[in-house]
């Protein structure tokens, strides 16, 4: 899928307590991409992010998947466009408790009242090294394993793009390290493009292509 951002603008508020936490954004995502987004806190990498997987609307700017508008969708189309074609990666994992491994990583597709493969499952299970973990609770797991467990669930339906906000935010960097070098190794092995925000600029390095984000400003910093 080939993602274009013209121009994302996204202001917050109004008269004093006005903040333009992104400034005319553009940026276009290739199928297979693995780009990395890097700036300080407050710098409007969330913004951008949601802007780009369509979790939120821009005040200005335009936004196509494959030459489609994607904001011209209500938002009941565009939470079904989500569901079926981008992942989401969080820095607090957001696995709900109560349900096993196993139960997080199908719940897209529950939500899309399909049914499973049950070997693509175990297919990603075993490249993230979850497979005899998939029983557990998420609190029987360490946080390595359990963002382990949010990337399979970000990629059980078959996505083309994966979205990650700090994935590794809550890990100490040995396992924030193990769970991108896993992250990269999955996408490139199945086709995904991967964006990836961060404030480490070791994690930014592993990108293909890299950008960094001052003041709702965005850049590339990668040579062209
Ligand atoms: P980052 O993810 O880089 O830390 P954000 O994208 O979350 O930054 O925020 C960028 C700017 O926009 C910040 O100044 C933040 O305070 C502001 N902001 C973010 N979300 C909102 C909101 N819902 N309402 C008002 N201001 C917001
Ligand atoms: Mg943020």
């Amino acid at each position: 899928m080939h993602i274009e951002a013209k121009e994302l603008t996204k202001i917050y508020g109004g008269g004093e307590n006005r903040v333009t936490a992104l400034d005319r954004a553009s940026l276009t995502i290739a199928p297979g991409d693995f780009i990395s987004i890097m700036g300080p806190s407050g710098s409007g990498k969330s913004t951008l992010l949601h802007l780009l997987s369509g979790l939120d609307r821009p005040t200005a700017g335009q936004l196509t998947y494959d030459g489609r508008d994607i904001y011209s969708l209500s938002d009941r189309e565009l939470s079904a466009f989500r569901r079926r074609r981008i992942g989401f990666i969080f820095q607090q994992f957001r696995l709900l408790p109560v349900l096993t491994a196993r139960e997080n990583i199908i719940m897209p597709l529950l939500l899309d009242k399909k049914q499973p493969d049950e070997g693509y499952l175990q297919e990603l299970s075993r490249m993230l090294g979850i497979h005899d973990r998939l029983t557990h609770l998420p609190h029987e797991l360490s946080g390595g394993q359990q963002q382990r467990v949010a990337i399979a669930r970000a990629l059980i339906a078959r996505p083309d793009s994966i979205f990650a906000d700090e994935p590794t935010g809550n890990l100490d960097s040995r396992s924030g390290g193990e769970v991108m070098e896993l992250l990269k190794t999955v996408g490139r092995e199945l086709g995904k493009a991967l964006v990836v925000i961060t404030h480490d600029s070791r994690i930014a390095q592993m990108a293909d292509r890299q950008f960094m984000i001052v003041d709702g400003v965005l850049s590339e910093v990668t040579a062209k």
